[in-house]
């Protein structure tokens, strides 16, 4: 996995020490268009790392342009960059990469654990065996994720119930 993802951005790379998180939240987007005419949009995002996201959105987005997000579930929101597309789309809907201008702020209202180095390209998400419910936590590398994503969950086998199954994410964290 390359390194440097967000190269260009001027937050450096500060942000990737905090792990990612596969979670979908409900997000409201306040942006401008490529015209310049204002927008908002119902959206989720696709994964979070304390100072950022990757959000799924209908329109287009211009890099380094500033948005604002609010979070469904806190009620919080921020002014976040626009880093790049990021990922590949088979339909109309488009994965951005943004980035909080506020480093102090944390609208998603998750913890987040500290990560080696090594682990930085990775995606923490949790897993359920549709066979025996049991859940695993699994570290995903890009890949792997947009699979997840597309199909909603993994092929894999169960080391509890021995099934092999589409194993379902679901919410990183109990409420
Ligand atoms: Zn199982």
């Amino acid at each position: 996995m390359l390194k440097g993802t967000t190269k260009g951005s001027r937050g450096g790379n500060r942000d990737r020490r905090t792990p990612r998180l596969a979670l979908e939240l409900p997000i409201r987007i306040f942006a401008t268009d490529l015209k310049g005419k204002g927008f908002v949009e119902d959206s989720t995002t696709v994964a979070i790392n304390l100072h950022g996201a990757r959000i799924r959105l209908g329109r287009d987005l211009i890099p380094e342009q500033e948005i604002r997000i609010l979070n469904g579930k806190t009620g919080r929101e921020g002014i976040f960059r626009v880093v790049g597309k990021s990922g590949k789309s088979e339909t109309r809907i488009s994965f951005w990469g943004v980035e909080c201008t506020n480093p102090g702020e944390n609208i998603w209202g998750v913890n987040f654990p500290r990560l080696g180095p090594q682990d930085q390209n990775l995606v923490r998400a949790m897993l359920q065996c549709p066979v025996c419910r049991v859940r695993e936590q699994v570290f995903l590398d890009e890949p792997l994720l947009s699979k997840v994503t597309a199909h909603g969950g993994l092929l894999r086998g169960c080391l509890a119930c021995g099934q092999t199954g589409q194993w379902k994410q679901v919410p990183y964290y109990e409420t």
